[in-house]
Formats: C-alpha cells, sequence, structure tokens
C-alpha cells in the first residue's frame, strides 16, 4: 500500500516535470521560429504579418509571448507604425542607440529601421523616458 502511494506520487512528479519540460520546448522552438522571420536586418514586421506568417504553427497568445521575450532579451525592439501597429525589428550594432527613426513607405508599406542617431530633446525639468520618430514617405523601390 505504502508502496503504491509512494509510486503515484513519483508518477505525478514525472508527469509535472514532463509539463514543465514540454512548455520550455514549445517556447524555444516559437523563439526559432520567430527569430528566423527577421532574418533581413532593417525590415521591421508589424504584429499582423508575425502573427499571420506563424498561423499553421502557433496561436496568437504564444506568438505575443515571445515578442515580449525577445523584446526582454534585447533581440528584438518594437516601435508604433502610422497605421498604429506594433511593429518589431531586429536589434543590431546600427541600431542599438536607444532612439533611432524608423521609415513607413505609404506607397508599399514597409518598415524600416534607420539608422540615424536621433537625441531625445530635453524639455525643462520634465523626464522624457521615451520617444519615437517615424519618417514618413516613398521609399527608394517605390519612388
Ligand atoms: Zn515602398
Ligand atoms: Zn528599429
Amino acid at each position: 500500500m505504502q508502496l503504491s502511494c509512494n509510486n503515484n506520487h513519483f508518477i505525478l512528479l514525472l508527469q509535472l516535470c514532463s509539463i514543465n519540460f514540454m512548455g520550455v520546448v514549445r517556447n524555444t522552438k516559437a523563439i526559432q521560429e520567430l527569430t528566423s522571420l527577421f532574418l533581413d536586418d532593417e525590415k521591421a514586421l508589424s504584429v499582423v504579418e508575425i502573427v499571420n506568417q506563424l498561423s499553421s504553427k502557433m496561436n496568437k497568445t504564444t506568438v505575443y509571448r515571445a515578442l515580449k521575450r525577445l523584446e526582454d532579451d534585447e533581440v528584438l525592439h518594437s516601435f508604433i507604425d502610422r497605421d498604429g501597429l506594433k511593429c518589431y525589428a531586429k536589434n543590431r550594432d546600427s541600431n542599438k542607440k536607444e532612439v533611432h527613426p524608423h521609415f513607413h513607405c505609404k506607397s508599399c508599406g514597409i518598415s524600416i529601421c534607420v539608422p540615424f542617431e536621433y537625441e531625445i530633446p530635453k524639455y525643462q525639468s520634465h523626464k522624457i523616458e521615451s520617444a519615437q520618430v517615424l519618417l514618413y514617405g516613398k521609399c527608394d523601390k517605390c519612388l
């Protein structure tokens, strides 16, 4: 009796471990799938594009969770484009600056990181913590 009780505990423990393990594996896979979308260094992807491209592989919640993790780990950064959509782009040396502008093409809708330095202006005694500069126009392919 005692033995079977222990066995049950052991099996339960194993089940709990495997659930955690599966969770980790799935999460890592989501991270891999996501980072593989960002092969182009400059091009940003909106959440809608990201969710659509991964819709056959994972659900929205998993995508959002993985995006948040990649942003927290400073693999990606985000900004809001002209349509109010959150966009993500890869972090690299030329855009490590906390604030760099983004360009949004009104013809093809592409959003890219612009490797310019941009300094947040000082404003009296106010503390500005973040700023966003969105350049808007036509890209070289649409001109
Ligand atoms: Zn364009
Ligand atoms: Zn950027």
